[in-house]
C-alpha cells in the first residue's frame, strides 16, 4: 500500500507511554505537562489488535518508544505478544537506558531483536544539566547490559551547538567499547523542542568536518535500506557511524514510518498537527477490516512532508503553531508521539 508520493507503509513506531524519567532540554524542557488520561491508554491486548491491522497492511518493522517505554509496566509482555506475529521482520526498542539493565534479559527472552539507547554526553555534569537527573551511570549500566545480552546496539545522540558538539569523537570511541554504532541526530524543531533555534543546530556537514579533522578521511557507506533515516559513514579503520540530517536534509521522500501514540492516535508525520483516532473505533467494537479501512484510507491519502516543509520556511524558529497547542493537547509533544 502506497501513499500519494509512492511511499510504502512499512515502519510503525509504537509509543507505549507519554511519561518519561528524564527532562531533556531539547524534548521535555517545561516544568509541567498535560498527560494522556490513564483510561485512554491502550491495554496491551488493544495495542496488539491494532498491530495486527498494521501488519496486515504491510508494516514489517516495529519500534517501541515513548516517553520512556521501560516505564510502562511489564513491557516484556507486550514485546512477547508482538514478537510472535507473522509478517514482522524487525522489532526494536528505543530507550534512555536508565531501567534497561533490570529488564534486558526479560526483553531478550520475550523476542526483542534490537536496542537503541539515547545518550547525548559522557560527562556526568553535562548529563545532569541536559536531562535534570544524575543518571549517567544507570544509562551506561543499561548500555553495558545491552552489549552483554544482544552483543551490539545503537546509540542515538542529539547534537546541540555549545552543549555536546565537542563529544562526537569521544562518543564514537565509547561506542567501540560496547559494539555500538553511534548515530548523531541533528537537533529538530519538533513539538516539545521549545528551546530550539537554528543556530543551535549542528549540521551533518559540520559534524563530518569535525570528525574528519580528528580521524582523517571518512567515506560514505551504501545502505540497502533507502528508508533508513541515517546516512552511514566509515572511518579508515572500518568503524561506522550514522548521521540523521532530519533538519538540514530531511528524508521525507523515503519516509515509510508512522506513529501510534499510547492512547491509539495514529500520526502520519512527526510534524503532523492532526492524528487519526484508532482507539474510538477499536473500543466501539469495530472489526479488524473496518479499522484496516480507516488506516488504508489514511495512508493512501498521505501527503505529509513535514520536515521538508519546515526547511522550506526559511526564517525558522521552534515549531511555533504547536507552542500554544502543547498545553492543550499532549499529542503534539515529541514524548507522546515517540521520536
Ligand atoms: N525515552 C526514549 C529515549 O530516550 O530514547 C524514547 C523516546 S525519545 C522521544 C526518542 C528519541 O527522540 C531520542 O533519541 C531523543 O533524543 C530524540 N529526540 C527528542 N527530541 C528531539 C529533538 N528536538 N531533536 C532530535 N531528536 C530528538
Amino acid at each position: 500500500m502506497r501513499d500519494t508520493l509512492g511511499r510504502p507503509l512499512k515502519n510503525l513506531r509504537l509509543s507505549v507511554t507519554d511519561r518519561c524519567n528524564l527532562r531533556c532540554e531539547y524534548c521535555m524542557p517545561e516544568d509541567d505537562y498535560v498527560w494522556l488520561p490513564r483510561e485512554d491508554v491502550l491495554r496491551f491486548e488493544e495495542t496488539s489488535a491494532l498491530v495486527d491491522v498494521f501488519l496486515g497492511l504491510g508494516v514489517d518493522k516495529i519500534r517501541l518508544t515513548g516517553g520512556e517505554p521501560l516505564l510502562r509496566r511489564d513491557i516484556p509482555a507486550l514485546v512477547e505478544m508482538i514478537a510472535a506475529k507473522a509478517g514482522l521482520k524487525d522489532l526494536a526498542l528505543t530507550t534512555n537506558g536508565i531501567l534497561l539493565a533490570d529488564q534486558i534479559d526479560a526483553l531478550k527472552s520475550a523476542g526483542l531483536r534490537r536496542i537503541t539507547v539515547s545518550l547525548d554526553t559522557l560527562q556526568r555534569d553535562r548529563f545532569k544539566a541536559l536531562t535534570r537527573f544524575d543518571q549517567l551511570d544507570a544509562v551506561q549500566a543499561g548500555i553495558a547490559s545491552a552489549f552483554r545480552v544482544f552483543g551490539r546496539l545503537k546509540i542515538d545522540t542529539v547534537v546541540i551547538r555549545g552543549v555536546n558538539d565537542d563529544e562526537l569523537a569521544p562518543l564514537i570511541e565509547y561506542g567501540r567499547t560496547v559494539n555500538a554504532e553511534v548515530r548523531f541526530i541533528e537537533y529538530m524543531d519538533v513539538g516539545g523542542a521549545s528551546r530550539w533555534s537554528p543556530d543551535r543546530v549542528v549540521s551533518r556537514r559540520e559534524m563530518l568536518d569535525s570528525l574528519a579533522r580528528y580521524y582523517g578521511p571518512i567515506v560514505p557507506v551504501e545502505d540497502a535500506d533507502r528508508a533508513a533515516p541515517a546516512d552511514r559513514y566509515a572511518l579508515e579503520d572500518g568503524t561506522t557511524f550514522g548521521i540523521i540530517a532530519s533538519t538540514t536534509d530531511p528524508f521525507c521522500r523515503d519516509c515509510d514510518r508512522s506513529r501510534l501514540t499510547a492512547d491509539g492516535m495514529w500520526y502520519l508525520c512527526l510534524y503532523a498537527t492532526k492524528g487519526v483516532d484508532l482507539r474510538a473505533p477499536l473500543r466501539r467494537g469495530a472489526s479488524r477490516d473496518e479499522i484496516a479501512a480507516i488506516v488504508s484510507a489514511g495512508w493512501q491519502g498521505r501527503t505529509d512532508r513535514g520536515a521538508e516543509n519546515r526547511l522550506a520556511l526559511g526564517d525558522r524558529r521552534a515549531f511555533v503553531p504547536v507552542q500554544d497547542l502543547l498545553r492543550k493537547d499532549p499529542h503534539n509533544e515529541m514524548h507522546t508521539r515517540g521520536g
